[in-house]
């Protein structure tokens, strides 16, 4: 087909198409145009390659989501190297580990890492540094003269980390065809637009913010608006003052702009959300169309390793229709589902969901674990069953279902029927060693405001809801959800809560 070969000719074909347009605008207000941007990327580019810099290198990105991220991103890119996001939520000690892993040949940080910088001149790692606020942003002295772009659609050229929900975080990686197909894919599942005014206010340096949004953004020609860090205030009086039409978040996002709902009544500018990275809860679903009715209420299913997206609804699905489901396989990507030995599971059976083609990853950096099969399947680690339209429900990671002696739980199910309930504004499940059971269901529940319910309460609640088994042992009430840094629920750290809960002694006993 006719994608570009390398996210440098994404932006190429884009600055040339529309070099006038807004590219970018960040959180210091500084508007960028695609001719701008790119100009900025080739003399960055140039610079990267005058100290050393070259095709198939790890080129370490260490840097809020500012102008400057968009820059670094494509200039490595330019160079046919590979650029890996750092998350900037890590401290010190998790950064270190990160580019002693990802075997960095140089690193593009921020100055506001600056105090790290023996550290890195102690691993050998050279460093190219952002200025600041005080030297008016941009990089300090760039120096090179102009490169010829390098790299095609089979070199890789993202190697990120995935978000270590379940193990240590595995380096994926992802090739040119892998990134240009995901951002085809959203722009044609979801109708952008170079119209279309987005906005990041996710993590900029996992799948989502970075291929899902930014690098849509950038092969459609749209406008992005970067958040350095999320604020649901911010976040709606931007929706509101920019008038953003194009809104991706996670659950755990999504669900804190819904109590804000009053302030901001009317967001007509929103034409569609799109909520991916873990389960997306009915009742908030509700909650958009009723907000926003005008606006389509979608969710994605991706993971690292398909540089996004797998499953989403196609525009002719509106969501009340299948409402559970989490959608189709998107072009270019085939779905199968299969059972322990590895055959396919009849029609509507659940089992393990399996996934090849265009976004899919041809394996981990490293032996971090195995990629795909001989035969190109990935094995998600994920729990999904299938109608015969084609139509996936993600039921849960195989990991998260309970086994209470023989009985299976699964916890995202549980939640479901557990967020139902009026008196909880969210809920996360997990199950915990039992002696007679081998493992029993328990839960963090977060009140729904002006509510106090107890224990008692809820699982009465439950009662004439769910068998039960399936109904948690023990429930500890929360402020805020846990979440991993990948903004997920975390349900390790439940299951913690519980057990400490559990072993301080409460007036009951
Ligand atoms: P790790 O692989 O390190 O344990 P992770 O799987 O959370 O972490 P990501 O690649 O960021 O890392 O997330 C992919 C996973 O997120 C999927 O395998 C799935 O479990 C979950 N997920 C993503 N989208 C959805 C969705 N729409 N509904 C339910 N789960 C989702
Ligand atoms: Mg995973």
């Amino acid at each position: 087909d006719d994608l570009p070969a390398s996210l440098y000719h994404m932006l190429l074909d884009t600055a040339r198409r529309t070099p006038d347009a807004t590219a970018i605008v960040d959180d210091w207000h500084r508007a960028t145009s695609f001719s701008g941007l790119l100009a900025r990327v080739d003399e960055l580019a140039a610079h990267l390659a005058s100290t050393g810099v070259s095709r198939g290198d790890n080129v370490g990105l260490l840097m809020h989501a500012d102008l400057e991220f968009a820059v670094t991103l494509y200039a490595i890119s330019k160079l046919g190297a590979v650029c890996v996001p750092i998350p900037t939520k890590y401290r010190e000690p998790e950064v270190l580990s990160l580019v002693r892993a990802a075997d960095l040949s140089a690193l593009v940080a921020g100055e506001e890492f600056g105090s790290w910088a023996p550290s890195f001149e102690g691993l050998g790692v050279p460093v190219v540094w952002s200025r600041g606020v005080a030297d008016g942003y941009g990089f300090a002295g760039l120096s090179g003269e102009g490169v010829d772009a390098a790299g095609g659609p089979e070199d890789p050229v993202i190697m990120m980390f995935t978000s270590g929900t379940t193990s240590a975080a595995k380096g994926v990686v992802l090739r040119n065809y892998n990134v240009c197909h995901a951002a085809m894919v959203y722009a044609r599942l979801m109708g952008t637009t170079p119209e279309d005014r987005c906005l990041i206010p996710i993590p900029i340096y996992h799948v989502t913010g970075l291929i899902a949004l930014l690098v849509q953004f950038v092969y459609v020609g749209a406008t992005t608006y970067l958040h350095r860090l999320f604020d649901a205030r911010r976040v709606l009086t931007c929706v509101r003052d920019d008038e953003i039409t194009y809104l991706h978040g996670s659950p755990t996002s999504f669900a804190e702009l819904l109590p804000l709902r009053d302030e901001f009544r009317e967001l007509p500018s929103v034409r569609a959300m799109l909520s991916g990275s873990s389960y997306e809860p009915l009742p908030a679903m509700r909650a958009f169309h009723e907000w926003m009715p005008t606006a389509t209420f979608q969710v994605v299913y991706g993971m690292t390793e398909t540089a996004s997206p797998a499953l989403l609804f196609p525009l002719d699905s509106p969501t009340s229709v299948y409402a559970g489901a989490t959608g189709k396989p998107v072009p270019g990507v085939d779905a199968k589902i299969v059972d322990e030995s590895g055959a396919e599971v009849a029609l509507g059976e659940t089992g393990e969901l399996m996934l090849r083609g265009a976004c899919v990853t041809e394996g981990y950096y490293g032996d971090a674990a195995p990629g795909p099969d001989a035969e190109g399947w990935l094995a998600t680690g994920d729990m999904a069953r299938a109608n015969a339209e084609g139509m996936v429900w993600v039921v849960d990671r195989k990991k998260d279902m309970i086994n209470r002696g023989g009985e299976k739980v699964w916890c995202s199910a549980l939640e479901e029927v557990i967020c139902e309930l009026p008196f909880v504004s969210a809920c996360c499940a997990a199950g915990i060693p039992d002696e007679l059971y081998g493992e029993v269901p328990v839960a963090a529940v977060v009140p729904a405001p002006g509510t106090a319910p107890t224990e008692r309460e809820l699982t009465d609640a439950l009662r004439g809801r769910i068998a039960h088994f399936k109904i948690p042992v023990h429930v500890v009430f929360v402020d805020a959800i846990p979440t991993t840094r990948g903004d997920k629920p975390d349900r390790r750290a439940v299951r913690a809560l519980v057990l400490d809960s559990l072993k301080t002694p409460t007036t009951e006993e």
